[in-house]
């Protein structure tokens, strides 16, 4: 943890006094609107580490003053969340975000929703925030303000809910989740008593969060650098089988992690679900994924098409067929399921990674030169042809791919 000096000053951060952060905070200090630092910026700089690329500020100024002082300046500001406070200025290059929330109390809520009003002060403020780690305000000049024990709890590596945990929970379903991430990334093992009681016992609201919000989560969650021991408790406590009843295989993804070459959540959830192909393809749906993810989940579940045991060529034939990321993927999935040597892994991600698929010496217009009409036959012509470079390791040239091309068509029962 950063040292906290006897004035209760931390040491002035680069990114504190960076171009982007010295306009918005002197556009807010020129109409006199006070402006502290809070939340993800805070406690990661706390903790000396990175931060993340959007910068939260807190501000006593109603959003509508924020908005009227940096256009001034000539920032840029897009009202994002003008009914709860929140209004996003944009300035630096490259662009950093800053969220800029007026003080605020939540004075109804409803599900995700809430009635709010800009009257709190900075206790107030910090007493509607979800966890006491995230509740720590910093002053431009360094100085640490800690109206809820969010330090002594970032310390000692405890996530705790500000405010009693049920409650919380039931203004806003969201932090159920949001606790286990904090844990997974934050927490020391094992997490609070108080806590986990109150998931276990709201866990049915869950259903309630839409199915991107829970997605959303689950892979934040599954880009911590050791998901596992959050994702255990979220099991015992029974909130796994209610957002993801397939997330069975914990034990394949400990295992994973154990040997995969960097993070990445798609892969993680696909060693993390029990199904095959077609019921992968349905986590997708049932979390909303974007095409292209429910493509690549889909493309990772059981059956898997890679034998570990064939010689190399037989794996390029796999890998041309498969494309190198889900080759990489399914090698690393395999691994974990059934144990690899550490050299017969790094020899099949070698290959994924360095190995060009050459390229297909034909096309569709080789095809219907031959006096074949556009149609489906075109297509399975030269699926034909390709299974066949493929299967003798790439290595016929275009003459040799026409001639077997010609060879096939004039067969009519070949394809
Ligand atoms: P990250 O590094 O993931 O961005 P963060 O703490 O900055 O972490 P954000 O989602 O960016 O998280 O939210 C910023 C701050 O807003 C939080 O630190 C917390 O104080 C508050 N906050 C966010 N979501 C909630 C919520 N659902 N309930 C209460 N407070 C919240
Ligand atoms: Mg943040």
């Amino acid at each position: 943890m950063k040292h906290i000096d006897d004035k209760g000053r931390i040491a002035v951060q680069p990114w504190m006094v960076e171009p982007a952060t010295q306009a918005v905070l002197g556009a807010l200090a020129a109409g006199g609107a006070e402006a502290r630092f809070v939340g993800g910026s805070v406690r990661d700089a706390l903790l000396e580490g990175r931060i993340e690329d959007d910068i939260d500020i807190a501000t006593p100024a109603p959003p509508e003053r924020v908005i009227e002082l940096l256009e001034k300046k000539g920032i840029k500001v897009v009202p994002t969340g003008l009914a709860h406070g929140t209004v996003t200025a944009i300035a630096g290059t490259p662009p950093r975000h800053f969220e800029i929330t007026t003080l605020r109390r939540d004075v109804e809520t409803y599900g995700r929703r809430a009635r709010v009003t800009f009257d709190a002060d900075w206790a107030g403020d910090a007493a509607r925030r979800d966890f006491t780690m995230n509740a720590i305000f910093l002053d431009p000049d360094g100085t640490v303000h800690d109206p809820v024990g969010g330090l002594a709890d970032l310390h000692a590596r405890r996530v705790r809910f500000v405010g009693d945990p049920t409650a919380r929970i039931g203004e806003d379903v969201l932090r159920l989740l949001r606790y286990y991430r904090f844990e997974a990334r934050f927490g020391a093992g094992g997490g609070d008593p108080r806590a986990r009681a109150a998931c276990r016992a709201t866990a049915y609201l869950l259903p309630g969060l839409s199915p991107e919000r829970i997605a959303q989560e689950l892979v934040k969650l599954l880009e911590a650098p050791d998901p596992v021991p959050a994702l255990q408790m979220m099991q015992e406590d029974g909130v796994l089988a209610v957002i993801l009843p397939q997330a069975g295989r914990l034990d394949r993804l400990r295992r994973m992690i154990a040997i995969e070459p960097g993070t990445d959540p798609l892969r993680r959830l696909a060693a993390l679900i029990d199904v095959d192909g077609a019921g992968a393809a349905a986590v997708a749906e049932r979390l909303h994924f974007s095409n292209a993810w429910r493509n690549r989940l889909g493309g990772l579940g059981a059956p898997w098409s890679i034998d570990p045991r064939q010689d190399t060529r037989a794996q390029r034939r796999t890998l041309y067929r498969l494309g190198a990321e889900r080759y990489r993927d399914i090698a690393l999935l395999i691994a974990a399921e059934e144990g690899m040597s550490d050299d017969r892994l790094a020899q099949l991600l070698a290959l994924a990674r360095d190995w060009t698929p050459p390229v297909f010496p034909l096309t569709g217009h080789d095809v219907t030169v031959l006096g074949i009409p556009p149609g489906p036959r075109v297509g399975r012509l030269l699926k034909a042809v390709q299974d066949w470079w493929a299967a003798g390791d790439f290595r016929a040239d275009r003459a040799a791919c026409l001639a077997q091309l010609e060879k096939l068509s004039a067969t009519p029962a070949s394809a």
